[in-house]
């Protein structure tokens, strides 16, 4: 059997981090039928990833291959679910060199809409200082399986217990949309990132559109520019600042990768026709959400090709910062607007479970 990609020799491959065609393969060394594969596959792409619901594979095969894959990776430790439809997964892995360490998943149900928001790290190194997840320090990658496994046990929950439609408006129920904006800085973990893509996409498995996927990152370039070179998958870069003294200090990468790289890499990334790369900008007051701040983004935007989504603060305990009012994030995007550049508030969601942008922070449960 093949080993772990993500790990030592020893480490068993997981069901949510092989494609139909790796699973095939993996049969034919069990001596098994090759169409047991896309059998599986079907159940896993569920979201069912427990062997025991696999009702059509033979219980002897269910419990060959229970020795030589990981069929769960993630086991649900708890579950908040917001006033708003939101809802937040708190995770322990099950296996491999993480194992027992903790991650958070949102899922958002909008009218048109069901987007998963997937981890891809355990904390993060760089050190944003209005991010929470920042504040707990780094403590190691995600595979490809465990960020996979994220969406799939979203999958299962929804299967199980759809999202209650009691509300005003009509919230979907279904996973459509897929955002790397969870715990971590996903091109920090590249190997995670590609293969995970890989598995979502892959036409015989969970087959997602490259349209319906996201990568938020805080710009490091040289992997913005490998991602562009190998999927078209949407682009969404946290700016938050447009000159560098304060973005220095706000997404502190900045120092290694300056504006002006940024702006270079940005405008080779590859986009099609339609197509625009989102610059994300938390709004705090007193801090980017000055005059001169739109000064600078009249001057680094370019806006053929990008948007400005203007997020507001999300706070947590002990945050440094206060979050600009609501009329202030209005005006400041009819600024925008009024100098030809495209830009929208986004409304923060499941704030009350400290499931909004920056609120994640796996803590507060003994493993
Ligand atoms: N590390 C990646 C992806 C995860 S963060 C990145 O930085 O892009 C997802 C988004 O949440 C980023 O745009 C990030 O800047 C934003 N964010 C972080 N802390 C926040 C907070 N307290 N309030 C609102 N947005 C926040
Ligand atoms: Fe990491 Fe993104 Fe938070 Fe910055 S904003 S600390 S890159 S998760």
């Amino acid at each position: 059997m093949r080993a772990m990609r993500n790990g030592s020799q020893q480490e068993l491959p997981q069901l949510s981090s092989l494609t139909v065609a790796e699973l095939k393969t993996e049969m034919e060394s069990l001596k098994e039928p090759g169409y047991r594969a896309k059998q599986i596959i079907d159940w896993r792409n569920k979201g069912m990833l427990n062997p025991d619901d696999m009702k059509n594979i033979p219980i002897a095969l269910r419990v060959k291959l229970a020795i030589a894959i990981v069929f769960e990776p993630l086991q649900l430790v708890q579950r908040q679910c917001s006033k708003d439809g939101t809802r937040k997964y708190l995770f322990k892995l099950t296996s491999g060199k993480q194992q027992g360490k903790m991650v958070e998943t949102v899922f958002i149900p909008e009218e048109k809409r069901g987007t998963v928001c997937v981890s891809s790290q355990i904390g993060c190194v760089l050190d944003c200082p209005f991010c929470y997840t920042g504040t707990q320090g780094f403590d190691g990658n995600l595979t490809s399986g465990e960020i996979v496994a994220q969406v799939l046990a979203v999958k299962y929950d929804l299967l199980k217990e759809p999202v209650n439609e009691s509300n005003a408006e009509i919230l979907h129920s279904h996973v459509t949309h897929i955002v790397y904006m969870g715990m971590g800085e996903p091109m920090a973990n590249e190997t995670g990132l590609h293969e995970s893509l890989n598995i979502l996409l892959d036409a015989d498995g969970l087959k997602l559109s490259q349209r319906r996927i996201t990568v938020s990152t805080s710009g490091l370039v040289p992997q913005i520019n490998r991602l562009g070179e190998t999927s078209a998958v949407n682009l969404a870069i946290s700016l938050h600042a447009a000159s560098d003294a304060l973005r220095d200090v706000l997404v502190p990468i900045n120092r290694k990768y300056p504006l002006e790289q940024l702006r270079q890499c940005l405008d080779a990334y590859p986009l099609s026709a339609q197509r625009h790369i989102t610059l994300e900008y938390v709004m705090l007051e007193g801090v980017n959400d000055r005059p001169e701040d739109i000064e600078s983004l009249n001057k680094f935007v370019n806006r053929r090709r990008e948007r400005i989504n203007l997020i507001s603060f999300n706070a947590y305990p002990g945050n440094p910062y206060e979050g600009s009012s609501k009329e202030h994030m209005n005006k400041f995007a009819k600024q925008l607007i009024s100098k030809g550049i495209r830009a929208t508030v986004r409304r923060s969601r499941g704030q009350d479970i400290m499931a909004a942008c920056g609120q994640l922070k796996a803590e507060g449960i003994a493993a």
